[in-house]
């Protein structure tokens, strides 16, 4: 950790649940906060907008309403309802976690922050979203709103990707948490929503923040100083031939079984290696005759890697692979949004 002068959190939780109970937006996962439901909307809120999220949460509550349902789901129906939210070993670990649920606990979340950590992708803050909004225990959870509206309040020189100031921020930020639990709950939430609606990544808007009288970097107009990011890392960029491959059954569809995405569905891809054409994979793969209908280029960018997509459209009477009618494809199969977004390609013609 960087040396800087402590702050006093104490005096955050009187202005800011005052303000929380003013300002909260009304949100699906809000009512009726159970651990599931909480549990479930911040898998799905990590990467993902709060207004992309309310539809798959909806959705997946009224077909997943509790952790023996998930428990026991098919995997293709699974991945069907995540399709969109990307990331998919979130929604696989969850299924794990469910069976641990089921089959250690009876089906009931533990009421112990230890206990929630060890359970497949959960980590220090989900396990504190779940403790301190469903069982209104004392417990922080530390996101990227509440390290920017911390760092900001304390002006933090540290990265935040140090993990000594996520434990520093987790152990400061419990040790002030209301003492009753509903309140507790509400801290969480009056923490993520100030920094979603008030303390945003860029454009503050300190005129109307509860906290503006505490807040150093407003005092010292330092906000976009903090909080310090991670360096970033260049991304590695792969070339890749994905191929709609049409035959009289359908378009095929495979299971990827390395690399990326793997053990999702795919249209047939190949990463483009020095010298190998499109016929060369689709002869590997046992299609010689075929015709070519069109092809596009789009790129996709994943965490750590950017894919420069070939898209490619060929028509050919055998299917080397597992075929599928289209209607079935967009209402049954789970697809990644890296494949998903070559359909565009059959609209175009
Ligand atoms: S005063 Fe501004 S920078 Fe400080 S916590 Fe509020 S919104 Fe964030």
């Amino acid at each position: 950790m960087e040396k800087f002068e402590k702050f006093d959190f104490q005096r955050i939780p009187v202005p800011l649940l005052s303000w929380y109970q003013k300002s909260k937006r009304s949100l699906p996962w809000r009512e009726n906060p159970t651990p599931y439901r909480v549990w479930v909307s911040e898998i799905m809120l990590q990467q993902t907008r709060v207004e992309a999220v309310k539809e798959y949460f909806l959705r997946f509550m009224n077909v997943l309403p509790g952790v023996e349902a998930l428990a026991v789901c098919e995997e293709e129906k699974l991945l069907k309802l995540w399709e969109g939210l990307g990331y998919y070993s979130r929604v696989r670990n969850m299924q794990k976690a469910a069976k641990v649920l089921v089959g250690v606990y009876g089906g009931e979340f533990p009421r112990d922050i230890e206990a929630l950590k060890d359970l497949p992708g959960i980590g220090s803050y989900t396990a504190g979203a779940i403790a301190s909004i469903a069982f209104g225990l004392p417990v922080a959870a530390v996101d990227g709103n509440v390290f920017r509206v911390a760092a900001r309040l304390e002006e933090n020189p540290t990265r935040i990707s140090d993990p000594k100031y996520r434990k520093y921020l987790e152990e400061t930020l419990s040790a002030v948490y209301p003492k009753d639990g509903e309140n507790c709950s509400a801290f969480t939430q009056s923490l993520f929503e100030l920094g979603a609606l008030v303390c945003k990544p860029q454009n503050p808007d300190c005129a109307v923040c509860p906290l503006k009288g505490l807040c150093r970097a407003y005092a010292h107009g330092t906000q976009s100083l903090f909080p310090v990011m991670p360096e970033k890392k260049a991304k590695r960029q792969e070339k890749v031939y994905v191929f709609l491959i049409e035959t009289p059954q359908g378009f095929c569809i495979r299971r990827r079984e390395e690399g990326v995405l793997r053990g999702l569905n795919e249209f047939p891809s190949a990463v483009i290696e020095e010298g190998i054409s499109p016929e060369n994979v689709l002869n590997e793969w046992g299609v010689y005759e075929f015709t070519e209908i069109s092809r596009r280029k789009y790129v996709h960018i994943f965490t750590h890697i950017r894919w420069d997509i070939t898209c490619i459209w060929i028509r050919t009477d055998s299917a080397p692979f597992d075929a599928y009618a289209l209607d079935e494809i967009e209402e049954s199969i789970s697809l990644p949004t890296a494949f998903k977004q070559c359909l565009g390609i059959l609209k175009e013609v």
